[in-house]
């Protein structure tokens, strides 16, 4: 049986709600393995809508095993939340259908104060995080100071827990004028969470590997994008994980020969939130109006996207790092109607063409866009469920697409529903 990844490929917000939803229903556990509760997807399933932000997609589907992987940072009291939500939209959740691995490591109060009062220092640029704690999270992780969910189980480990965190917090604290932090009331606060997250604490490792030895099929699901990779994306204007599709091994404990195809959800045109360089970036009426056809807006913040002309060099570039099998591309109709379309083909740096991203970031800063200019369609892509429905210069802008990525379409998505989708190649076939 095959087993599928799914990454952005792109800066996040490619439409991988659909897709993900998509695969969901036909895989048999699904597994997040990176990012925090900042994923943001909402299913619609039989006109209701589930919103997520933690729990894996498959979650709203019954008979399926949803697992998060010891590469997600937890949020204990956000889980209990999103939990308590679901279920009163009348989705079962119980440890048969979801389990958090041991190893994960939790997102504290702390992390949270932390991650706001570093935005709030104006003296350094912003990285423009969610304020969730979810990068200090992942810094305690690798200072080797984090609460893992194992350690809830035994008081006496916890208090140590706690104490080799604190010093380093307070230290901190001091420095940025916070108070330090009440340890009787943190040790509370996790006691009284404890219960609710060990109950769906397991080696998930383990349950994968016995998983796979069953024949079942894996979906392991990614969020955000790739261009927002801790090594691989537009440093320091990055996320605190892994993104790429490696990390979906070492963020569940699957060695990499249990991933059989990499989906990478790729959209029409590019956009991205926050700052950042983007050297496809538009800041005129293409852009506005990819924008408006495309609702690029935050689905939270309602704050614009930053929009621009498909971008090669990058989606190459990211279909090289996360060995992606093959492409959803979606967001096609948003299209429609344009006179002609650009497709960013290579950058100009200081006078010299270069064919990929260079890893500086005043480089990339100073990359401008070199474009191919193709004819764009004035029929409707909308809605089409099969290539006869599309136009010829449609066709030829998909292919174009094909050729310039190294890598090629294996779903096709028109519009935001579900059944809209050209499948080209299954990528559960095996
Ligand atoms: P994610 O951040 O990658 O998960 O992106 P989302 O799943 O939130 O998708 C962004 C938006 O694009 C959602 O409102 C989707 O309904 C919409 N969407 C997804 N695919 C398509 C498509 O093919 N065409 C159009 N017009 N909208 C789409």
């Amino acid at each position: 049986m095959a087993n599928v990844v799914v990454v952005g490929a792109q800066w996040g917000d490619e439409g991988k709600g659909k897709i993900v939803d998509w695969l969901s229903e036909r895989a048999d556990v699904i597994a997040r393995f990176q990012g925090g509760h900042n994923a943001g997807h909402t299913l619609v399933i039989d006109g209701e809508v589930y919103k997520l932000s933690l729990l894996p997609s498959g979650i709203v589907r019954g008979g399926k095993l949803s697992v998060i992987g010891n590469g997600v940072v937890l949020d204990p009291w956000h889980l209990k939340d999103e939990i308590a939500k679901l279920q009163a939209q009348g989705v079962e959740i119980s440890p048969d259908n979801l389990m958090i691995a041991e190893n994960t490591p939790l997102i504290l109060p702390v992390h949270g104060e932390l991650d706001r009062a570093r935005e709030n220092q104006n003296s350094v640029a912003k990285i423009g995080t969610t304020g969730r704690g979810i990068g200090p999270a992942y810094e305690d992780k690798v200072g080797r100071r984090a609460i893992r969910v194992a350690d809830l189980a035994d008081r006496e480990t916890l208090e140590k827990r706690v104490d080799r965190l604190l010093q380093h917090h307070d230290t901190l604290r001091r420095g940025m004028a916070l108070p330090e932090v009440d340890r009787a009331a943190l040790i509370a606060q996790l006691e009284e969470i404890a219960p609710t997250v060990l109950a769906y604490a397991a080696p998930v490792w383990k349950v994968l590997s016995e998983k796979r030895k069953a024949g079942k099929r894996i979906l392991f699901e990614g969020a955000q994008g790739a261009l927002l990779d801790i090594d691989f994306g537009t440093y320091p204007f990055v996320t605190s994980s892994n993104v790429i599709a490696g990390q979906a091994a070492t963020g569940t404990g699957v060695g990499p020969g249990a991933i059989d195809f990499v989906l990478g959800i790729v959209k029409a045109y590019t956009t991205r939130v926050g700052e950042g360089p983007f050297p496809a970036e538009l800041d005129d009426a293409d852009g506005q109006r990819l924008g408006e056809r495309g609702h690029e807006f935050g689905t939270v913040t309602g704050r614009k996207r930053r929009c621009g002309w498909f971008d090669a060099v990058l989606v190459r570039q990211t279909c090289a790092t996360s060995g992606v099998s093959g492409i959803a591309f979606t967001k096609l109709d948003v299209l429609d109607g344009f006179e002609e379309l650009k497709i960013c083909v290579g950058y100009d740096l200081d006078g010299t063409r270069i064919d990929h991203l260079p890893t500086a970031a005043d480089h990339q800063a100073r990359c401008k866009p070199i474009y191919e200019t193709m004819p764009g369609w004035s029929e409707s892509t909308e809605g089409a469920r099969s290539w006869a429905d599309l136009p010829a210069e449609a066709i030829k802008y998909v292919r174009r697409v094909e050729e310039l990525i190294e890598c090629p379409v294996a779903l096709l998505s028109t519009s935001p529903e579900r059944e809209d989708t050209i499948l080209v190649t299954d990528p559960f076939a095996d």
